[in-house]
């Protein structure tokens, strides 16, 4: 692995300076390529805005790591490498998978806060695949692409992470990330990813020999009363322990419709003689392509709007540890206890009006 400081990574001088340097990233977790674009754009730039994307999400094997975690380790590995703390400036946000205006907004928001309103600002990225597509999205900034050219990616650190192959993690990491990530295995957080991971593996398995990519549909239910919204607690893998809207997979003799009330039905106790299909008030597609770790799944969400009244009894069933009425508020302001997009399902339904 190239060391941090190689200059036949780093750019050559560019003449003019910017006040402030935007670079934007998941640092799922941070890798030696991050760490040399950081450094090659601190050479023209007076202040570093690092923004933590994909932050207050519930853990998973694509985002293991909190943002403040990820924004500790940051710092270590810039300290390291001798940058001074007083340049460094941090942004967390959330992701906002079906609002890309949400997500701009609050990008532009959190750096604006730190350069309080200055324009001299530089935009510092590698357009290497769609995935950099938002790079595009900030005219305001001008976009000073970086010259170093590195074949690393964090999934692949994930995998020899979560593969035991820690000399080539070692490899790949600066020395405070692979710090991190040592002390890191030691903690029940771990020891749940890891899990997970392992579930994944053997189900992506299963499915290795379809003749194409199996793309899976289901159905999720977004039944509230009276300000709250009906959510479970997930008792299997993935997700274990996470907040969920009742759903599953469609079976193949059922319509969206029957799946999502049979799925309410059976996974909390609500009584069949609520009739939820007659209560039905809106419903939508939810289709991001990485919203499941299982593979490439459409959700058909559906809004069951139970009016006003006292909240029905519930009993969880086997696959859930829990099921419950959770206020809106909780739900609302709480993104990083929810199973993979349900958090922006329930959004949806409640914020549109
Ligand atoms: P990343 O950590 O993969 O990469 C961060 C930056 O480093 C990118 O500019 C990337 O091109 C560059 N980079 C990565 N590997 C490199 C290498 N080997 N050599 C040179 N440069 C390299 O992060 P990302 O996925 O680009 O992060 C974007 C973040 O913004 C994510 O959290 C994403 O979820 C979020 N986002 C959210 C929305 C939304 O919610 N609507 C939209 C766009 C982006």
């Amino acid at each position: 692995m190239t060391a941090p400081h190689d200059p036949a990574l780093t750019s050559p001088p560019v003449a003019r300076r910017w006040a402030y340097g935007v670079y934007i990233g998941r640092f799922q977790p941070p890798h030696q390529a991050h760490l040399l674009v950081m450094l090659e754009a601190l050479q023209h730039v007076g202040q570093l805005i690092v923004v933590i994307g994909s932050a207050r999400a519930a853990r998973n094997t694509k985002n293991p790591f909190t943002a403040a975690e990820r924004q500790a380790v940051i710092s270590e590995m810039l300290r390291d490498a001798g940058t001074a703390q007083e340049r460094l400036r941090f942004v967390q946000v959330r992701d906002h998978l079906y609002n890309e205006g949400l997500w701009l907004s609050e990008v532009q928001e959190g750096v604006a806060q730190q350069t309080r309103g200055s324009r001299d600002v530089a935009l510092i990225g590698h357009l290497k695949d769609e995935s950099s597509y938002y790079l595009r999205s900030f005219p305001a900034w001008t976009f000073l692409p970086t010259h170093v050219v590195s074949p690393l990616n964090a999934t692949d650190v994930r995998q020899a992470f979560f593969e035991d192959r820690l000399s080539e993690v070692a490899g790949m990491v600066p020395p405070a990330v692979h710090a991190f990530l040592a002390a890191f295995r030691e903690t029940p957080e771990y020891r749940d990813l890891r899990t997970e991971y392992d579930y994944l593996r053997e189900y992506r398995a299963a499915w290795a020999r379809a003749p194409f990519p199996p793309v899976f549909v289901t159905a999720d239910a977004a039944v509230t009363r009276s300000g709250h919204v009906l959510v479970v607690r997930r008792a299997g893998l993935p997700g274990r322990g996470q907040l969920a809207l009742p759903g599953g997979f469609l079976s193949p003799g059922e319509t969206l419709l029957h799946c999502a009330a049979r799925r309410a039905y059976s996974e909390t106790g609500l009584s069949e003689a609520v009739n939820l299909p007659a209560q039905r008030r809106a419903q939508a597609v939810f289709d991001a392509p990485g919203r499941s770790q299982r593979g490439r799944t459409v959700t058909h969400a559906f809004h069951f709007d139970l009016g006003t009244g006292p909240l029905p009894e519930l009993h969880a069933a086997a696959d859930a540890a829990e099921a419950r009425w959770l206020p809106f508020s909780e739900a609302l302001a709480h993104p990083e206890v929810f199973f993979e997009d349900h958090h922006a399902i329930i959004e949806h339904f409640l914020l549109r009006g």
